[in-house]
C-alpha cells in the first residue's frame, strides 16, 4: 500500500560554480531517496543578491516534492544534498554552491529549532515566489495565496534564464 504523500515546495539557489549543474544533481539525489519524487520543476531565474548585496547574482528555481517522510528527515536530506554540492556555510546570506529551503511541507506549520515551515521569509522574497508561481501559483501557504503574495514585490532584475532543470527519472 503507498505511504500516504504530501507536496512540498522547496527552494533552490546559489551563486558558486556550476549552480545549474548543482541544483540538478540535488534533485537527482533527492528523487532517488526513498519515499521522495521530484514531480514539478520551475525555470531557473537570475535574481539579485539579497541580504548581502555586495556578492555575485543567484540563480533560483523551485521544485515540488511528493514525499512520505516526515519533515525532519526531509530536512535532514536537503542539507545533505547542500553538502553534496560542496556546500561550506560561511557567513549568513552570503556567496553558496547550493542552498535548498523548505517552503511548504504540505499545508502544515512546523516550528521547531531547526525547521520553520512555512519558510519565514519567503513571502518578502520574489527570487523565491517568482519560480514558485511557476510551478505554484495557486498554492495556499499560510494563509497567502503564492501569485497573490507575488503581486506584492518588486520582481525587477528578476531574469528568466533559458536553462531548464528536467524532472529526474526514476530510480
Ligand atoms: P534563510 O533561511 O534566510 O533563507 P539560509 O538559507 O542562508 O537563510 P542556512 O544557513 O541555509 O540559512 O540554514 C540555516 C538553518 O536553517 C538550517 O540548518 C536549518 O536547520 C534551518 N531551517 C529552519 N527552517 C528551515 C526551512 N524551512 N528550510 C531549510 N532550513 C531551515
Ligand atoms: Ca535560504
Ligand atoms: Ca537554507
Amino acid at each position: 500500500m503507498m505511504p500516504e504523500t504530501v507536496s512540498a515546495l522547496i527552494a533552490l539557489g546559489g551563486n558558486i560554480g556550476d549552480v545549474a549543474g548543482a541544483m540538478q544533481s540535488a534533485l537527482g539525489r533527492l528523487h532517488a531517496e526513498p519515499g521522495m519524487s521530484v514531480v514539478s520543476v520551475s525555470p531557473i531565474y537570475s535574481t539579485p543578491p539579497w541580504g548581502i548585496t555586495e556578492q555575485p547574482r543567484f540563480l533560483n528555481a523551485c521544485a515540488e516534492v511528493e514525499t512520505s517522510i516526515p519533515p525532519h528527515v526531509l530536512l535532514q536530506r536537503v542539507l545533505a544534498a547542500e553538502r553534496g554540492a560542496g556546500r561550506r556555510r560561511l557567513r549568513r546570506w552570503g556567496p553558496r554552491t547550493l542552498d535548498i529551503d523548505i517552503l511548504a511541507y504540505g499545508d502544515q506549520a512546523i516550528e521547531s529549532p531547526t525547521l520553520t515551515v512555512p519558510h519565514p521569509r519567503m513571502f518578502e522574497r520574489a527570487f523565491v515566489l517568482v519560480p514558485l508561481a511557476d510551478i505554484a501559483g495557486e498554492r495556499v501557504i499560510g494563509g497567502r495565496r503564492v501569485s497573490d503574495a507575488l503581486s506584492a514585490l518588486d520582481t525587477s532584475g528578476i531574469i528568466r534564464t533559458d536553462d531548464l532543470l528536467s524532472l529526474p527519472r526514476a530510480a
